[in-house]
């Protein structure tokens, strides 16, 4: 594949500009990995940071980097291609372009920025995001992009549940709810966070083995919802949930004496971290959750 073809097979991908120049700048080698900063004679070690196993080019520092294998395994797709031997960025990055469907590109292409850019974070400010949340993030800058830069942007979605309200552009809705099954001796919660076109972009789920009263457990939902928004680096959130009780004591600024005030609580301090957010009560029809 000629060079112009590879240029504009970036440039067509659907996705912010900041990471078509960051994917033609690694194919063709000229990040400023350490490799490349040796090899202008700047005094620098080019061992990875992270590994410390091997030097640090854009396929180790983007692909082929241990500490990442868990991450492209995750996506089928990418999985078969960890079987592949790469020996640069540009050789993965046709594969991919040639072989791969378009949304498999688009995520390759999102994750593979993301990790260049926690990686420089790590390095300058000495802290190392966590890998675990980055496929999420990835989809929604997709999403996101897709959202904002459409062609028809008229199509209004019907929202996928009766009753369930989107929220306005800009903000996410997250509704969260919990449950108990004292037959099986477990209490679980479940989050969901949709965009305003309804379009489900994250969940999470974490099942309790102790019994719990049914407060405590819809605290934990309202606590865990909030450590979603935090960890996707949302800013705007609508959180929604159909226990009232729970949300009168989220928008309460009085002290919480009850068993599950500390959970309030911290919840609260939590949510403070967020640009805007609201708790708002929802009938349990419009709260749709997957446990
Ligand atoms: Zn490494």
């Amino acid at each position: 594949m000629p060079e112009n073809g590879v240029w504009q097979q970036i440039w067509s991908l659907n996705i912010p500009p900041k990471i078509r120049h960051f994917l033609w700048r690694a194919y063709r080698e000229s990040l400023p990995t350490k490799k490349n900063l040796q090899s202008r004679h700047i005094p620098v070690d080019p061992c990875c940071s992270e590994c410390l196993n091997a030097d640090e080019d854009a396929i180790h520092s983007i692909w082929g980097c241990q500490v990442l294998t868990p991450l492209w395994a995750k996506t089928g797709h990418f999985h078969a291609l960890q079987a592949l031997q790469f020996s640069s960025f540009g050789e993965l990055l046709k594969e991919v372009l040639n072989k791969l469907d378009e949304h498999h590109q688009l995520i390759f292409a999102v994750q593979a920025w993301l990790v260049w850019f926690r990686r420089n974070k790590g390095r300058v400010e000495n802290q190392w995001d966590d890998l675990d949340s980055l496929g999420i993030r990835a989809s929604i800058v997709i999403q996101d992009h897709l959202l904002h830069h459409s062609k028809s942007e008229s199509t209004t979605l019907p929202s996928p549940i009766t009753h369930w309200q989107p929220p306005d552009r800009g903000t996410w809705k997250i509704n969260f709810d919990g449950a108990m099954r004292k037959d099986i001796g477990a209490a679980g919660v479940g989050v969901v966070v949709r965009n305003h076109q309804g379009h489900t972009v994250a969940t999470y789920t974490e099942r309790f083995h102790l019994p719990q009263t049914p407060a405590i457990i819809e605290a934990l939902a309202a606590r865990a919802a909030v450590h979603l928004a935090l960890e996707l680096k949302l800013d705007q959130v609508s959180f929604e949930g159909d226990s009232e009780i729970i949300i009168k004591a989220l928008q309460s600024i009085e002290a919480n004496f009850t068993s599950y005030g500390h959970i309030i609580e911290e919840t609260q301090d939590k949510s403070k971290f967020l640009q805007s957010c609201s708790f708002q009560h929802t009938r349990h029809s419009a709260n749709n959750v997957a446990h």
